[in-house]
């Protein structure tokens, strides 16, 4: 090896397991170390909830890569490994057993926790989240069981985990504070599009209502809401967001804000230390802010553009933000990225489930969400990118292609 330098990603994760790909493609010949606190090798997330939590699919394919491969490619994969801190000025990283190890660069990969629910009763057996494969495999032998699920959050794993245990023939009630599903992200017109999907599909949903306790004797029985009724439920899946896991980068003193803040080179704010996926809040050059994306297609993306990075390659992360979810019958993408809009316009009718909605602020498409509607992911992509005033009647006429209205942006 004539390469001397070594690169260190902590998180076996999707973002760090696609950076040593990277890294070895790009005909890096020195030392690569992916260091993960699971005991699995790295995974996508995404069939966590869905084919996977329903059993269409094999745990085989929720693997970045194939058993062999981190063997094949000298990428020296350590599982169940936490790492303890880092020490950017030594370039240094401390192992959990105190061990030392140096690096030329570093990149933390380390993903997101699960934000606990904070009322009585959540140790009681049979209240679960989902978050890791671990979390998946106990919750899939829980819905096994189960005769009815309380669901509490109807956010993306709220609403992704109501529809899977709603296919494979259990009772399901969701719990959601605000007073839609989604609403957050999506707003009243596609929370309420959501909504109906679920009551579609014989969800009993309690909106608007907050939790006060959860009851039962040694094992969950109920969700005591505050309102005062009692939702009933042998099993209970929390799913009230994440928190990026930043402590390695607090305790090295980095800037953060809402995770790790990065430029658009996913530098962080000390030298030869990078961050990318669901840690990383990151400058995006096109939307002109700093974004933490807790998207599956960020930690794809990111983890290829750090390592270029780290090896000099000056790269930007700017791609449009992306992700997609399938409930029941119901497949969607969504990119872009909207926080505050002036309306929501549809191309197609909701009622049809088949149609496009579009987020516009000061005549531009701020995103764009295709449900049961294909091929067109990259032309709203473009869109967006472009931030350019549309014509809002030719946007919503589905006898104009999209891709005419990219060349027309003014
Ligand atoms: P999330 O999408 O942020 O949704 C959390 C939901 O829980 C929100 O609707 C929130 O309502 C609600 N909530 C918060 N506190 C609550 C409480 N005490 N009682 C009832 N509801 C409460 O987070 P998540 O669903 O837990 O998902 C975790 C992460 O995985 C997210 O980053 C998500 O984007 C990602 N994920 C993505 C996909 C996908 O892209 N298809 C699928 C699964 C997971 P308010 O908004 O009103 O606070």
């Amino acid at each position: 090896m004539t390469d001397k330098r070594r690169f260190i990603i902590v998180g076996a994760s999707l973002a760090g397991a696609k950076a040593a790909e990277t890294l070895r493609q790009e005909g890096f010949e020195g030392e690569v170390m992916l260091l993960g606190d699971e005991p699995v090798r790295p995974y996508e997330r995404p069939p966590l909830s869905k084919d996977y939590l329903q059993g269409k699919s094999e745990v085989e394919k929720v693997f970045v890569h194939e058993e062999a491969y981190y063997d094949d490619h000298d990428i020296e994969l350590r599982l169940s490994c936490p790492v303890q801190a880092i020490e950017p000025q030594l370039r240094e990283v401390v192992l959990a057993t105190g061990k030392r190890l140096s690096f030329d660069a570093l990149l933390l990969a380390t993903g997101a926790v699960p934000r606990r629910l904070s009322v009585p009763g959540t140790g009681l057996e049979g209240v679960l989240y989902l978050r890791n494969l671990a979390d998946a495999d106990r919750l899939k032998t829980a819905i096994e069981s189960a005769s009815r699920i309380v669901v509490i959050g109807g956010g993306w794993i709220g609403c992704e985990v109501a529809a899977s245990a709603r296919q494979l023939g259990v009772e399901v009630a969701l719990v959601e504070a605000g007073q839609l599903p989604l609403e957050r992200v999506l707003g009243p017109e596609l929370g309420r599009f959501y909504r109906d999907v679920h009551a579609d599909h014989g969800v009993e949903l309690h909106l608007g209502v907050g939790v006060e306790a959860l009851r039962g004797n040694k094992k969950v029985e109920e969700v005591r809401l505050a309102d005062g009724s009692a939702v009933a439920g042998d099993v209970v899946v929390v799913g009230v967001g994440v928190a990026p896991r930043i402590e390695l980068g607090e305790g090295a003193s980095l800037a953060l804000d809402n995770g790790i803040v990065t430029n658009e080179h996913l530098v962080t704010s000390a030298a030869g230390v990078f961050a990318a996926g669901d840690v990383a809040s990151a400058w995006h050059p096109i939307l002109g802010r700093r974004l933490r994306l807790e998207h599956w297609s960020s930690a794809l993306n990111q983890g290829p553009v750090a390592a270029k990075n780290m090896l000099g390659i000056p790269t930007a992360y700017e791609r449009i933000p992306y992700f997609f979810s399938d409930q029941y019958d119901v497949g969607m993408e969504y990119s872009g990225y909207a926080i505050d809009w002036d309306e929501v316009v549809f191309r197609g009718d909701p009622a049809s489930r088949e149609f496009v909605a579009f987020w516009l602020k000061d005549g531009r498409v701020a995103a764009g969400m295709n449900v049961n509607v294909w091929d067109v992911a990259d032309p709203i992509a473009t869109l967006v990118a472009g931030q350019r005033p549309v014509d809002s009647a030719r946007l919503t006429d589905t006898a104009v292609e999209l891709t005419s209205l990219v060349g027309e942006m003014t």
